[in-house]
């Protein structure tokens, strides 16, 4: 923001220096604890990740380039609040949250509820987030995270993530996120409640992913037009919980 000139603070606040902010963990409940100063590259080579949180897993490696997610944070990014940025669409997926910090003490805050608009979040002035956790899943985990990027590195023309929690074949939790499909991260309720209470069918499939089409809110740019973005969100949608089918009959 700086550098485009978009953002000129008359002061910085570094917090690269405060020790033990960098880790990332999963609890033995199998909630996801990312501390501030968590690099993308840390959750990109992540074996905790790999195994246990397929959602995560799977947008890590898509997050911007290799220097960008040598630097950058999985919390940064949330704090931002770009309506393209990947992690808040995964988070909101997880009905994740963050841990803020001020001087009244800590308070902690759904992301559905930080981000209320483009690069506007809901932290007060003197508030810092210390944690984002994705809390325990209800059942085993499962999911993924799909972007169309016009060259690698690049943010998403349209990213979809899907998170689904099952006790054997039914749906316990569900969650899906939408990137770069509106004025700021959108969370596809409808789409995902309706995946709740039964298993993966292919018309539920389809149901879910013309509801999370209906979500989306894209306008027409150089990306796309707003009908070919509303599309992507089906396409992935169906994509993702279709791999999930796949990879459970697999493992059956
Ligand atoms: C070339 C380029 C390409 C990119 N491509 C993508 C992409 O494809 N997908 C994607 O998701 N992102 C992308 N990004 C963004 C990138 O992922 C960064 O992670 C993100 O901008 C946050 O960076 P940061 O963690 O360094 O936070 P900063 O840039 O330092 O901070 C970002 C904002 O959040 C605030 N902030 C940061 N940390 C905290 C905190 N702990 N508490 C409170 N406020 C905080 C800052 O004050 C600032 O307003 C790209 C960035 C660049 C430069």
């Amino acid at each position: 923001m700086i550098k485009l000139r978009f953002a000129s603070p008359e002061m910085l606040v570094d917090i690269n220096e405060i020790p033990d902010l960098g880790y990332h963990r999963i609890d033995a409940d199998g909630s996801v604890h990312v501390g501030a100063l968590c690099r993308h590259a840390d959750l990109e080579r992540s074996s905790l990740l790999a195994t246990r949180q397929p959602t995560m897993a799977a947008a890590a490696p898509l997050v911007a380039d290799p220097i960008v997610r040598n630097r950058g944070t999985l919390v940064g990014s949330l704090c931002h609040a770009d309506p393209q940025g990947d992690w808040a669409s995964v988070m909101v997926s997880l009905d994740g949250l963050v841990v803020a910090q001020g001087p009244r003490g800590r308070r902690t805050i759904a992301v559905k509820e930080l981000v209320h608009g483009p690069f506007q979040t809901t932290l007060a002035y003197d508030e810092v987030v210390v944690e984002a956790i994705a809390p325990a899943p209800k059942g085993a985990p499962a999911g993924g995270y799909l972007k169309l990027e016009r060259r690698v590195g690049d943010f998403a023309t349209v990213g979809v993530a899907v998170s689904v929690d099952r006790t054997g074949d039914e749906v316990t939790r569900a969650g899906i996120g939408l990137t770069g499909v509106g004025g700021s991260t959108i969370s596809a309720d409808d789409a995902a409640q309706l995946l709740v209470g039964g298993p993966l069918t292919s018309d539920a499939i389809g149901e879910a992913a013309a509801l999370a089409a209906q979500a989306a809110q894209p306008r027409t740019d150089h990306r796309g037009s707003a009908s070919y973005k509303r599309h992507l969100v089906s396409v992935f949608t169906s994509r993702i919980l279709t791999g999930l089918i796949r990879s459970q009959e697999e493992a059956a």
